[in-house]
This record gives structure tokens, sequence and C-alpha cells, in this order.
């Protein structure tokens, strides 16, 4: 399906993870440096910028990409960096850059959040050491043992005869809508997060509930899910709390959608093909 190759931060195999370094190794080696949810990068090409002499915060050995050994590294905000280079949010890069690099920052920038946010045990507050085997951090006190977080948010595209509905909150740009989306509740299947979205933001009711594609999303740490739906029953009562306005929607009448980089827009063009 060519839609499916519009969505990004998908390393595919490409990658290969790994938790230690091998000593042997004679891969050449690519660092990502972050500061924040930022990437220091080249000006004229973008790419991931490779200097040495920085100062890290933190670190992560992420694998191996294409014969080079992959690490995340965490600056602080006294650090200079190289005048050829800048900061950049990941999604800036689209387009810009290989998307298998863009995936790989993507990936990178969650590791590193983790890594940063996971020093000490949350539950009696030790210093946490790293598995040996695996991606985890363990406390050496309690044992409780800590992985990296993802956050799974459904995407959902509701279709009746030839419409599709499409809502807008108040904080997008005028004239934007996009399919309806929320977070999966603890204890919830992924049809009844997509259900309970739906009904919640503009109270309609749906059925035939299809799963369409995902993508890994890394701001900072989801993975959106995207499904397409059929209407069953209701008329749109919107949540005024999320949802400023939502319709329904033509093919030959769209408003402002989402980018190619998103996977509302492949639901939507899974719909209304525009290619
Ligand atoms: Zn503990």
């Amino acid at each position: 399906m060519k839609l499916l190759e519009q969505v990004t931060f998908d390393l595919g195999n490409r990658f290969t993870d790994r938790i230690q370094k091998e000593g042997t190794s004679s891969c050449s080696a690519l660092w990502m440096i972050f500061q924040d949810t930022k990437l220091l990068v080249y000006k004229d090409t973008m790419l991931p910028c490779q200097t040495s002499g920085l100062s890290l915060q933190h670190s992560v050995y992420m694998g191996i990409f294409q014969n080079l050994d992959v690490f995340v590294g965490e600056i602080g905000h006294h650090e200079t960096i190289p005048q050829e280079a800048m900061w950049s949010d990941l999604k800036a890069l689209y387009g810009k850059i290989d998307e298998a690099f863009l995936a790989l920052a993507g990936r990178a920038s969650q590791l590193i959040l983790w890594e940063k946010t996971h020093q000490y045990c949350g539950q009696c507050g030790e210093k946490t050491i790293d598995r040996p085997n695996e991606r985890a951090k363990e406390c050496p006190s309690c044992k409780l043992l800590s992985f990296p977080k993802i956050s799974p948010v459904v995407m959902a595209l509701v279709q009746k005869d030839d419409e599709i509905l499409l809502a807008r909150g108040p904080q997008f740009p005028k004239g934007f809508y996009s399919v309806i989306a929320g977070f999966v509740d603890p204890g919830e299947s992924l049809e009844s997060c997509v259900r309970r979205e739906v009904f919640e933001e503009v109270g309609i009711e749906v059925e035939d509930i299809k799963y369409l594609t995902s993508q890994p999303w890394p701001f900072p740490s989801s993975l959106m899910i995207g499904f397409t739906c059929k209407w069953k029953s209701g008329e749109i009562r919107i949540d005024p709390l999320e949802i400023e306005d939502a319709r329904w929607f033509k093919k030959d009448n769209l408003p402002i959608i989402p980018e190619h980089i998103s996977i509302s827009r492949a639901l939507i063009d899974s719909i209304f093909p525009t290619h």
C-alpha cells in the first residue's frame, strides 16, 4: 500500500537493537545529541552533528544501524555547540533527511528521555542500575523494574456513506481539521478506546472498527494506532472541553487536513485517495 510509505518514524529492518556494545565491534559510531527534545544537526545537511568534546549528562548505546554503532547523548544548556551546528525539532527534519535517520532520531529521543527520567527508583528512591541483557532499569533495593515507556493513542476516522467525520480542537490552526484521537486508558482494549473516544468527543456510536496502521510518534513517547470505523447511530454533539467543531466532509469539500507525515492523513487517504 503506497499510503503506508508516507508514515515515518518506523525503523523497519535497518536497525538492530543492542543493549551493550560488543567489545570487538569495529563499527564506526553515530551519535545523536539531544538537549531536551531538540537534536543537534548540521545547519547545511540537517543530519545529526558528529562532534567530540561535549560533556554528556546522560548517554545510551542503542544498537547497530547500517554498520554504525549508534549512541544517543544529552548535553546541558551551558554547553557550547559547534558553529556549523544547530538545534532542531524532529518534526522540522521531516522531508529534509533520510526517513531512516528520522526514525532513528525518534527512537533516540525516547530512549534518552527514559534514561534521564529513570535514574532513581519510583518506588523507594534508590539509584537504579541497567539490566545487562534487556532494555530495563532495576532497583537494587526493592527490585522494581522499569522499561521504556510507550503511551498508546488511538486515531479514529469515522465514515458515513460518502462522508468522513473530522474535528478540530481549539488549539488547531484556523480551518484545520483532523481525525478523533485519544490516549488508551489502563485496562482498555484499542477497540473500546475507539468507541469511547468517538462517543465522548462527538457523541456518535461507531461499529465495524478496523485497524489500518500504526506509527511511532516520539513527541515524547506515543504510539499512534490508526483505525477506520463506520457510523452506527447518533448526531454530532461535541464535547466543548476538547472539541471546537466537528463535521461530516465529502471528498470534494475537505478542509485543511494533516500533512503526509501523520497517521491521521494516512487514515483520510485510505478513504479518499489523493494519489
Ligand atoms: Zn526501589
